[in-house]
């Protein structure tokens, strides 16, 4: 199991942004992958398309990654299709934004169902014949919310976050002893449909501030945070588990002097 061509990856989320980076970037190096995606099958079919196109091999499975039957459902399907699953990426993931005086349970609810609960289904569905091969990469994908930053009304997403980064210790230390390497990456603000308006205007205002922010002096791309998740995820990468890699071009407001 120690070459490209022999991996198999699930990427969650996989049909836009960061995910679809990471997608196509695991695909680029050889492993077959599936395109997971929840509402938009168009969006997923045209990273297929991009995949195959260059020569790579790829399949869309609609599932909700809350959902644990839909999950057992996608991975069974891309172990058929594909071969056994070797690469988990828990990319998935939904802000609902609020503060203590516009908190809402139900709303909170779902975001912690896909957030939190789609990554267990999720790992739950992959680990078994993982075990079995005594082989598995599993790359988690955070965000330095759940470090210490403090973006208005992103507290209830930051403890979602925060929850991705404590299971991401403790499955590696379920899991290792079986080959399997669990870790995250812990993105700051990166250009996706997710960050939204003010960021898909380059040089907007709002970007220029948040660029700022950084010691590299820029926002994030899709792609800053694949090539992290690739390094994760590659079979050389055996004796790393447990991290988080942190992606977020040297963000100073919560390390700074104050
Ligand atoms: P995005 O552009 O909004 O894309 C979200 C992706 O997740 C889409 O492919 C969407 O599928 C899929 N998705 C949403 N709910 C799902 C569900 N229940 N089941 C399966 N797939 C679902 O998001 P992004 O910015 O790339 O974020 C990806 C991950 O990075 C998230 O976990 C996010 O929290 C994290 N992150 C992002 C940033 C950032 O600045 N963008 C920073 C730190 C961390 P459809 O296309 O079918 O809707």
């Amino acid at each position: 199991m120690h070459e490209w061509h022999e991996q198999v990856a699930v990427v969650t989320g996989a049909s836009r942004g960061i995910g679809r980076a990471a997608a196509c970037h695991l695909a680029a190096k050889g492993a077959a992958v599936c395109v997971n995606y929840a509402a938009r099958p168009d969006a997923a079919e045209a990273v297929v398309r991009e995949i195959r196109n260059a020569g790579g091999r790829a399949i869309a499975i609609q599932a909700d990654v809350a959902d644990p039957d839909a999950v057992d459902r996608m991975i069974g399907r891309a172990s058929a299709e594909l071969g056994p699953v070797t690469i988990l990426v828990n990319n998935a993931g939904v802000i609902a934004q609020a503060t203590l005086e516009t908190f809402d349970a139900q709303a909170y609810a779902r975001m912690r169902r896909v957030n939190v609960d789609g990554l267990i289904h999720a790992t739950r569905a992959v680990a078994p014949a993982m075990r079995e091969r005594g082989f598995g990469r599993i790359v988690n994908v955070g965000s330095i919310a759940g470090i210490g930053t403090a973006l208005p009304a992103s507290t209830f997403y930051a403890a979602t976050k925060a929850e991705v980064l404590i299971l991401t210790r403790r499955f590696a230390f379920e899991l290792g002893r079986h080959g399997i390497t669990v870790n995250a990456v812990a993105p700051g603000v990166v250009r996706t449909d997710m960050t939204g308006g003010a960021l898909r205007e380059r040089g907007s205002e709002t970007e220029r501030r948040l660029a700022e922010k950084t010691m590299v002096g820029r926002v994030g791309e899709p792609q800053d945070v694949a090539s992290a998740v690739v390094f994760l995820a590659a079979p050389e990468a055996g004796w790393i588990t447990a991290q988080v890699l942190t992606v977020d071009g040297g963000r100073m407001d919560y390390i700074g002097h104050g």
